[in-house]
């Protein structure tokens, strides 16, 4: 796939939110609350809501995306772009093709993607939609932050 298609087939960020939510549906959502595993979209404020508890769980819960104010646009391009098309990329790159002004957001999230897949590639290959448990997701947001320092420190960005 041509580099352009990444971008063209994630054009705008309403795309991207449908494209989420299917593929969180089609991997199996089950209500934290009560097991339940159908659920209605409120698309007003990007929540599931359990047909039998009414329990609600954010678009980007469970997920890399959880604590991140980046689009959901940014995550799934650069998700597929590091996942698919085997293509080592630079950041700069990236963030430039996103055209995002900052360059430390895009660099975190790129990091966490890459641990992602890092930890998960040791047992499956990565199925970045996929819910994680909290605990990894900590791990996770815990060894980006430990990168971005040691970065910090050696003055590269
Ligand atoms: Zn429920």
């Amino acid at each position: 796939m041509e580099l352009r298609a990444y971008f063209e087939k994630y054009s705008d960020e309403a795309t991207c939110i449908e494209e989420l939510k299917n593929k969180r549906l089609e991997n199996g959502l089950l209500c934290r609350k009560c097991g339940h595993d159908e659920h209605s979209f409120r698309q007003n404020d990007l929540k599931f809501q359990c047909r039998k508890c009414g329990s609600r769980t954010s678009l980007r819960s469970g997920t890399v995306m959880e604590n991140s104010n980046l689009p959901i646009r940014y995550w799934m391009i650069c998700i597929e772009l590091m996942t698919l098309s085997h293509r080592r990329m630079s950041i700069l790159k990236i963030q430039y093709l996103l055209g995002h002004k900052r360059y430390e957001p895009i660099w975190l999230m790129v990091q966490k993607i890459r641990l992602v897949m890092k930890i998960r590639d040791e047992k499956y290959r990565l199925r970045a939609y996929s819910e994680f448990d909290p605990e990894f997701l900590q791990k996770i947001d815990k060894l980006a932050m430990q990168k971005k320092k040691q970065k910090l420190n050696d003055g590269e960005m």
